[in-house]
C-alpha cells in the first residue's frame, strides 16, 4: 500500500521508513508538515498518513484537522506518532481527526499491527467506492449499448431544460429509431442485431459534441438531449447523423448492414423541466411522421417557446 510519512526527526523516519518498505510498502516521505500538507493535496495521494505530532511548519494535530476538512474519497487513514502517552493528550490527537496513534518509541511489532489494521480499512473503503461506482454506471446506463439509459437520459433531459430555462438557452431534442430494424432480428438473428444497435449507438456518440447527451430510450429509439442548440443547428446535427448512416454501413463479422434512421426533431426555448413529456411527445410525433413519410429522414417537430 502506498503510505505518506511525514516525522521531522530524521532517525526516527529513517527506522520508520526502513520498516515500512520492508513490509513491502510504497512510500512518501515528509519531513515537516508543510510538505506533508502539499502531498496530500496532490491527486492520487495515499489514502494511510502516518504522521508525527510535533513537527515544525504544521503539526500533525493541524494536519489532522485539515485533512478531515478535504472530505476525500476514499477516507485518509491517520496514524499519528507521538512521544505524548497522557490520556487528555490520547483524546485530543483522536478529536483532531486521528484514526489511531503510536506512542514513541515504538515497537515494530506494534507499527506491524496498526498498519495492517490501516491497510484493511482503506482497501475496504476502496472495494466499497468502487462497487458503488460500478452500481451507479449499471442503474444508469444500457447494458447493451453502454448509452444512458432511458431513466438517465430522462434525467438529462429535466436537467438541460431547466438550465436553459434559467439561463435562457435553447434546448433540442431529437427523437431517433432505426428503420425496418426487425427485419435484421428476423433474418440474421438476435444476436446480430444487438450488435447493429450497438454499433448505431457508437456512431451516434461519436458523431455529436461531448455535451450532447444520448440516451437508449426504447428498443431502437435514442433520445438526444443538445444543450444550447437552435432548431437549424439541430435540424443540421439529425441530417449529418441520417446521412452518416445512408453512406456508411454498419460492418461487423457478420458482414455489412446498410442501417438507416429516422429523426424527429423539437426545439425547446424558456420552457422548464414540467414540460418535459410534452416535449418528447412532439418528438415522438415529427419521428412518426417521418415514418409514415417513408423513413430514413428528418422530420420537425416544432418549436416550443414560452
Ligand atoms: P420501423 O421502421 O417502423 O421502426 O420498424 P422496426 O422494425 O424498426 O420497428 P418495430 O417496432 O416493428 O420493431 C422493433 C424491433 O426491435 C422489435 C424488437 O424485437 C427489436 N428490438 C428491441 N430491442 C432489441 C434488442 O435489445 N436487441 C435486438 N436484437 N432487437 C431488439
Ligand atoms: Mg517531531
Ligand atoms: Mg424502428
Ligand atoms: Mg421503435
Amino acid at each position: 500500500m502506498r503510505i505518506l510519512i511525514a516525522e521531522d526527526d530524521i532517525i526516527t523516519r529513517r527506522l520508520l521508513a526502513a520498516q515500512l518498505k520492508n513490509w513491502g510498502h510504497e512510500l512518501v516521505v515528509c519531513s515537516d508538515g508543510q510538505q506533508a500538507w502539499e502531498q496530500i493535496n496532490r491527486t492520487g495521494s495515499p489514502k494511510l498518513v502516518v504522521l508525527d505530532w510535533m513537527m515544525p511548519g504544521m503539526d500533525g494535530l493541524t494536519l489532522s484537522r485539515e485533512i478531515r476538512k478535504l472530505e476525500t474519497k476514499p477516507y485518509t487513514y491517520i496514524i499519528l506518532l507521538t512521544a505524548r502517552s497522557s490520556k487528555e493528550d490520547i483524546v485530543d490527537g483522536m478529536e483532531a481527526g486521528a484514526d489511531d496513534y503510536i506512542i514513541k518509541p515504538f515497537e515494530p511489532q506494534e507499527l506491524r499491527v496498526r498498519i495492517r489494521a490501516a491497510t484493511r480499512i482503506v482497501q475496504l473503503q476502496e472495494d466499497l467506492l468502487k462497487a458503488l461506482e460500478k452500481s451507479e454506471f449499471q442503474a444508469s446506463h444500457d447494458a447493451l449499448t453502454g448509452l444512458w439509459n432511458r431513466y438517465a437520459i430522462l434525467g438529462i433531459l429535466h436537467r438541460e431544460l431547466a438550465r436553459g430555462f434559467r439561463e435562457m438557452n435553447p434546448v433540442s431534442v431529437i427523437m431517433a429509431d432505426i428503420d425496418h430494424f426487425k427485419k435484421i432480428n428476423d433474418t440474421y438473428g438476435h444476436l446480430t442485431g444487438d450488435e447493429v444497435l450497438r454499433q448505431t449507438a457508437n456512431r451516434l456518440t461519436h458523431l455529436l459534441r461531448p455535451y450532447d447527451a444520448v440516451g437508449r430510450y426504447g428498443g431502437e429509439e435514442f433520445l438526444l438531449v443538445l444543450p444550447s442548440c437552435s432548431t437549424q443547428e439541430a435540424l443540421n446535427v439529425a441530417e449529418r447523423l441520417r446521412g452518416s448512416f445512408q453512406e456508411n454501413p454498419i460492418n461487423n463479422v457478420e458482414g455489412s448492414f446498410n442501417v438507416s434512421l429516422s429523426f424527429g426533431v423539437v426545439m425547446v426555448r424558456g420552457k422548464d423541466s414540467q414540460d418535459a413529456d410534452a416535449i418528447i411527445g412532439l418528438a415522438d410525433e415529427a419521428l412518426y411522421k417521418a415514418k409514415n413519410l417513408g423513413r430514413n429522414r428528418v422530420e420537425f417537430g416544432g418549436e416550443l417557446l414560452s
